[in-house]
């Protein structure tokens, strides 16, 4: 039976009329809100496929220095976008992949928001230094609940359900050594084997009772993990890390913790960085929009500092990079941070 929530509290209907950019309190990661059963969860708040695309097609129009390339097509046809900004072939790139799993949204509206300020002003100068890939949600259909299955046990309310799974059920971060989806063999044959990629951070979310040091996070990292990763390619993949680390934890709503990562070459993480020598990066964000298991998904009212870290992150890496600071970020921080638990349930 479908999960129906019709008991908004004034607090959740004041974060939908305020929308996406609602201020942050400090307080908001510790103790954010999660669903459990108190808050609409309602997809309709999101950016859908068709607005995205055609933000991107404008941004395209308005930014010189970005280009908009069609990688390849989704199970149901829908084209999969790459935003590129190359300025100069002899820096170092890295890649922003967002929304492998199609319930995990907020890295989507993050990276939008990120690509729109490097039109302005504020990022003048750093697109000198670094080369910047984008590619904004590579599952449109699980996101769009355009799927062969039935999502009829989802928890969200609105117009349409969020899956982790392409059209075919299959998690693409799982199809990184087979290549049997189109969504995974357009990343590898039209991406990741094209371009020159020295960086890569992968874009998630996670569920939503995950702590470090008795408090829940706003998120978790990892490198690769597999024994068969190059020590360089490892070393980067840490500094990647490390920049990550000094941006938002320091911040009042960031905490971040170790993700608790296997070394399997299938999952991105993993697999780009042995095959590719792609230093790489797993982000994990709190909570998930939609899901058929009610504790991953977390409430829209924890948007704003979540979308605020995505942009954040992306923001401090293209610096980094761009100056070559990167090159001497400490990573020692990697030995002390502990692997975050799981919150026992009350
Ligand atoms: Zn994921």
């Amino acid at each position: 039976m479908k999960r129906k929530l019709f008991k908004a509290t004034v607090a959740g209907a004041m974060a939908l009329s305020t929308g996406f950019m609602m201020v942050p309190t400090a307080s908001a990661v510790g103790e954010g809100p999660d669903y459990g059963g108190n808050e609409t969860i309602n997809t309709s708040i999101l950016t859908t496929y068709e607005e995205m695309v055609s933000f991107l097609k404008n941004q395209e129009a308005k930014q010189e220095h970005m280009e908009l390339e069609v990688i390849g097509q989704s199970v149901k046809d829908r084209d999969l976008y790459l935003v590129k900004y190359i300025t100069n072939p002899n820096n170092p790139t890295i890649l922003f992949l967002t929304q492998q799993h199609g319930n995990e949204t907020l890295n989507t509206e993050g990276a939008l928001e990120f690509i729109k300020h490097l039109g302005t002003g504020k990022m003048k100068g750093v697109l000198d230094g670094v080369n910047i890939l984008i590619l904004p949600r590579l599952n449109p259909d699980g996101a769009a609940g355009d799927v062969n299955f039935s999502l009829e046990d989802y928890v969200a309310d609105g117009s349409y359900n969020l899956t982790r799974y392409n059209a075919n059920r299959v998690d693409l971060n799982r199809d990184h050594v087979s290549r049997i989806q189109p969504e995974t063999k357009a990343l590898h044959d039209n991406v990741l084997g094209v371009y020159d990629i020295d960086y890569m951070i992968d874009l998630h979310h996670q569920g939503t009772s995950s702590e470090r040091d008795g408090e829940l996070v706003s998120g978790s990292i990892l490198y690769p993990t597999t024994p068969n990763v190059d020590a360089e390619v490892l070393l980067k993949s840490k500094q990647l890390g490390a920049v990550v680390f000094d941006a938002i934890d320091s911040k009042g709503w960031g905490h971040l913790g170790k993700y608790n990562g296997g070394s399997a070459e299938t999952i991105s993480r993993n697999g780009i960085a042995v095959e590719y020598g792609i230093s790489t990066l797993l982000f994990e964000m709190r909570g998930m929009a939609d899901h058929y298991y009610e504790p991953y998904v977390l409430g829209q009212k924890s948007n704003g500092y979540l979308i605020k870290q995505t942009v954040t992150t992306l923001d401090a890496t293209v610096r980094a990079i761009a100056d070559r600071s990167i090159e001497n970020a400490d990573t020692s921080f990697w030995d002390t941070l502990p692997f975050q638990n799981t919150r026992p349930s009350e």
